[in-house]
C-alpha cells in the first residue's frame, strides 16, 4: 500500500525544521527556478526518454539507473527520471543522487517530505515498480489473514478453483486522490472486454472474464468515491488496474469491507444470456469508386467489428456462418447533423476501433458541407498493423487536400518514425489549429472510455466550449 505524504511540511523532525534556517540550499543556476521547471514540464518535452510510455521497473533495471545523466528514483512504489530535474533541485544534485537507483522513499521522507512531489515529477514518471512475487502471493494461502490490513478472504470458492484457472488475487494502493484496485488474473490474454466494473454508493464490483470462469471482487467501500473511474489493463502480465478518484482526499486505512461472493471464482453461466452491445455502422468503404456488392435486395449494413478472442461477445459473432440471425435494434445516438452547419474546421480525434463513428462523419463531411474548409483526423492506435483503413485514408488525403490524416502508436516498433504516445496536451495543441480565428469548429473523439475522457479534459483546458466537443460513448 502507499502511504500519503504527510501534508505537514516541512515533516515535523526533517531537517528543515531542525536547522534554524532550513536545509541547506545549493545556489541554482540562472533559468532553473521553480517557474522555470514547471514551465518545462508543461512544453510537452519527453522528460522520461520514453515518448509517454509507462513501464513497470524490476529492481535489476532500476538499479542501472545511477548516473547523475541517467537517475532513477523510485517513491512509494512510483519511478521518477529525476535527471531532467536535477539542475532545479534546491537542495542540490548530490542530495538527490544519494537515493540514485534505488528506492528513496524512506530518504525523501527524512530530508524533504515533498508535499507535492507527485504533480511535481509528473512528468518525469517512470512506472511502477514491478511487483515482487511474494506480493503476487495466491490467495489462497491467505486463509483467515487479511491482505494489507484489508479484506478477509471469501470462503465460496475453494472447490471451484481447484478445478478452474490458476487462482486470480487483487490488492490495492493509494495516493491523496486515487485508489487503485490492482487485479492479477495470472492470465496474458486479458483485455478491456474481459472486465465489467460497477460502482453504486460505496458498493464496488469487478467482474473479470477468466477462461470459463468469472473472479468476483465485491466490496462495500470505507469511503465514498467519484462516480467516474477508468479501468486499464496491462495485457503483458494481465494485470487490471481501477483507478477510483476518492471523494475527499483523506488516507484510507482500509479498503472496506466484502459483500456477497468478494474475491471469488465462479464458472461462467453465460449459456442462454442475451448480450446486448451497441456498435456504429460505417459505409462499405471511404473511396467513393468503392463498389458495393449486387446482391438480391440490395440492403446492407457495414460494421467494423474488433475479436477480442477472450472476449465474451466478439467471439460468439466471429462464429456466425453465412445464414445465422442476429437481432439489429434501431439506431440509437444523440448526434445532430446540425452541427455541421456552416462548418469550417472539422477535428476527428479516435482510438482504435473508435474510428468507427468517423467513418461515415468523413464521408458526409467531405461531399455535403460546403463550408468545410479543413478535417484533420489524428488517429491513435497501439501498432501499425491495428490501423483500420489505413491505405483508405492516405488515399482519401492524397485526393483531397482538405483532409489531413496523423497516425500515433502507443505501442510502435523502434523503426516508426511518426508519432508515438498516448493522447497529451503537446499532441493536441499542435493538431488542432483553426484556419482562422473565429472560424465555426466541431472536434469529435471516440475511443477506449479513459481516452476519450481524457481528450474531453484536454479539449477544455484547450478553450474549446461544450458545442465544439461531440464525444461518442459506448
Ligand atoms: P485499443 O486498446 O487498441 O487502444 C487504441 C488506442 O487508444 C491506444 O493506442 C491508445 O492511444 C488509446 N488508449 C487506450 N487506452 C488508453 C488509456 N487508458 N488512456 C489513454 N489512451 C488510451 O482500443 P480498442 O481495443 O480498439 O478499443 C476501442 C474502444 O472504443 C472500445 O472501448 C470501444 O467500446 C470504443 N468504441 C466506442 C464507440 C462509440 O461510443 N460509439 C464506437 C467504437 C468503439
Amino acid at each position: 500500500m502507499l502511504n500519503v505524504p504527510s501534508q505537514s511540511f516541512p515533516a515535523p523532525r526533517s531537517q528543515q525544521r531542525v536547522a534554524s534556517g532550513g536545509r541547506s540550499k545549493v545556489p541554482l543556476k540562472q533559468g532553473r527556478s521553480l517557474m522555470d521547471w514547471i514551465r518545462l514540464t508543461k512544453s510537452g518535452k519527453d522528460l522520461t526518454g520514453l515518448k509517454g510510455r509507462l513501464i513497470e521497473v524490476t529492481e535489476e533495471e532500476l538499479k542501472k539507473h545511477n548516473k547523475k545523466d541517467d537517475c532513477w528514483i523510485c517513491i512509494r512504489g512510483f519511478v521518477y527520471n529525476v535527471s531532467p530535474y536535477m539542475e532545479y533541485h534546491p537542495g542540490g544534485e548530490d542530495e538527490l543522487m544519494r537515493a540514485a537507483g534505488s528506492d528513496g522513499t524512506e530518504l525523501f521522507d527524512q530530508v524533504h517530505r515533498w508535499v507535492n512531489y507527485e504533480s511535481m515529477l509528473k512528468e518525469c514518471l517512470v512506472g511502477r515498480m514491478a511487483i515482487k512475487p511474494a506480493v503476487l502471493k495466491d490467495y489462497r494461502e491467505e486463509e483467515n489473514k487479511v491482505l494489507n490490513g484489508m479484506l478477509p478472504k471469501s470462503q465460496v470458492t475453494d472447490t471451484l478453483a481447484k478445478e478452474g484457472p490458476s487462482y486470480p488475487s487483487y490488492d490495492w494502493f493509494q495516493t491523496n486522490s486515487l485508489v487503485t484496485i490492482a487485479i492479477y488474473t495470472k492470465q496474458k490474454d486479458i483485455n478491456l472486454d474481459s472486465i465489467i466494473v460497477d460502482h453504486q454508493d460505496d458498493s464496488f464490483r469487478a467482474e473479470t472474464i477468466i477462461k470459463d470462469f468469472l473472479y468476483l471482487i465485491h466490496i462495500g467501500l470505507s469511503h465514498e468515491v467519484q462516480e467516474d473511474f477508468s479501468v486499464r489493463v496491462v495485457e503483458s502480465v494481465g494485470k487490471i488496474e481501477i483507478v477510483l478518484k476518492k471523494k475527499e482526499n483523506t488516507s484510507w486505512d482500509f479498503l472496506g469491507h466484502p459483500l456477497e461472493n468478494h474475491n471469488s471464482l465462479i464458472p461462467r453461466k453465460d449459456a442462454g444470456t442475451e448480450i446486448v452491445k451497441p456498435y456504429t455502422p460505417v459505409s462499405g468503404s471511404l473511396l467513393s469508386e468503392f463498389k458495393e456488392p449486387v446482391l438480391p435486395n440490395n440492403k446492407y449494413i457495414y460494421f467494423l467489428i474488433k475479436i477480442y478472442h477472450t472476449g465474451l461477445f466478439t467471439p460468439e459473432l466471429d462464429r456466425l456462418q453465412i445464414g445465422d440471425f442476429v437481432s439489429v435494434s434501431s439506431p440509437e445516438g444523440n448526434f445532430k447533423i446540425s452541427k455541421f452547419q456552416e462548418l469550417e474546421d472539422l477535428f476527428l480525434l479516435a482510438a482504435g476501433t473508435g474510428f468507427t463513428p468517423m467513418v461515415k462523419i468523413l464521408n458526409y463531411a467531405l461531399t455535403d458541407i460546403p463550408s468545410l474548409r479543413k478535417v484533420k483526423l489524428m488517429f491513435f492506435n497501439k501498432t501499425e498493423d491495428d490501423i483500420i483503413w489505413r491505405s483508405q485514408l492516405e488515399k482519401l488525403a492524397f485526393k483531397d487536400k482538405r483532409l489531413d490524416v496523423e497516425f500515433v502508436l502507443s505501442a510502435p516498433v523502434s523503426e516508426w518514425n511518426g508519432k508515438q504516445g498516448h493522447i497529451s496536451p503537446a499532441l493536441l495543441s499542435e493538431f488542432l489549429k483553426r484556419n482562422l480565428d473565429k472560424s465555426k469548429v466541431l472536434v469529435c473523439i471516440c475511443g477506449p472510455v479513459p481516452f476519450t475522457e481524457q481528450g474531453v479534459r484536454l479539449l477544455q483546458d484547450l478553450n474549446f466550449s461544450k458545442n465544439e466537443i461531440h464525444s461518442f460513448t459506448a
